[in-house]
């Protein structure tokens, strides 16, 4: 990888995007000289250069935020960095996720709220059910959580019928959230339902109603 880089181009820093492994968010951007570049690849966390401390500088060092790199790819003509990070604690020294995060427009980008919410519902399987309804959910057993998404199955689809979209909306919520829960208990995720999706979605046209089992 450091030989492929055009590093006359970047003037010896590259441009590096961090982004999030799980909900594709983007955390910062930072620069890499070729230095900060192999400590990076040696020890799986992201060092830049920093242009302001005009030395090596590893995200984290004084925080403990590291950013521990998943994967990286360079962009089509070798100039830019991607990497993929599972990032430990909040990445901005503002406390937010994000570097960016002044953002005036909520967009599409929410689709990624769902990845974290999962995350924090698989953090509470560990957590003090007195401290926590979703830890009550788990110690309360399968059975429990199960019977939780049938009872908001049925309180959406009443909802719905009576056209209160308001109370659809909560229903809704509550329904995702408990089915998050339900699956969490199952030790699958999300990605799983989406894989599913996708492979159905490729068979579209193809399958009579009620055979995509
Ligand atoms: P850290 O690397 O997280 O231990 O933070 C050390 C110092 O780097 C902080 O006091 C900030 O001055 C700076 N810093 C930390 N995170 C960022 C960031 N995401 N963007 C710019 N500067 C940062
Ligand atoms: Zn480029
Ligand atoms: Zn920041
Ligand atoms: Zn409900």
């Amino acid at each position: 990888m450091l030989n492929k880089i055009n590093w006359q181009k970047v003037n010896n820093l590259l441009p590096v995007i961090v982004q999030h492994v799980q909900t594709c968010e983007v955390l910062m951007l930072g620069y890499m000289n070729s230095e900060a570049l192999e400590k990076t690849l040696a020890e799986k966390r992201v060092t830049f250069y920093s242009r302001t401390k005009q030395r090596l500088w590893t995200k984290g060092e004084t925080s403990g935020h590291f950013l521990n790199v998943v994967d990286m790819s360079l962009d089509c003509d070798q100039d830019t960095l991607l990497i993929l990070a599972d990032p430990i604690g909040p990445t901005c020294h503002t406390g937010e996720e994000s570097c960016f995060h002044q953002f005036e427009t909520q967009s599409e980008g929410d689709w990624s709220w769902f990845a974290k919410l999962e995350r924090e519902l698989a953090a509470r399987k560990t957590a003090d059910p007195a401290t926590s309804y979703t830890a009550t959910l788990y110690a309360k057993g399968t059975k429990k959580i199960a019977q939780k998404v049938g009872e908001e199955a049925v309180e959406i689809a009443l909802a719905a019928v009576a056209k209160d979209r308001a109370e659809m909306i909560s229903e809704a919520a509550d329904l995702v959230y408990h089915l998050s829960v339900l699956l969490q208990d199952a030790e699958c995720g999300w990605q799983d339902v989406i894989e599913k999706l996708k492979q159905r979605h490729q068979g579209i046209g193809l399958h009579p109603e009620g055979s995509n089992k």
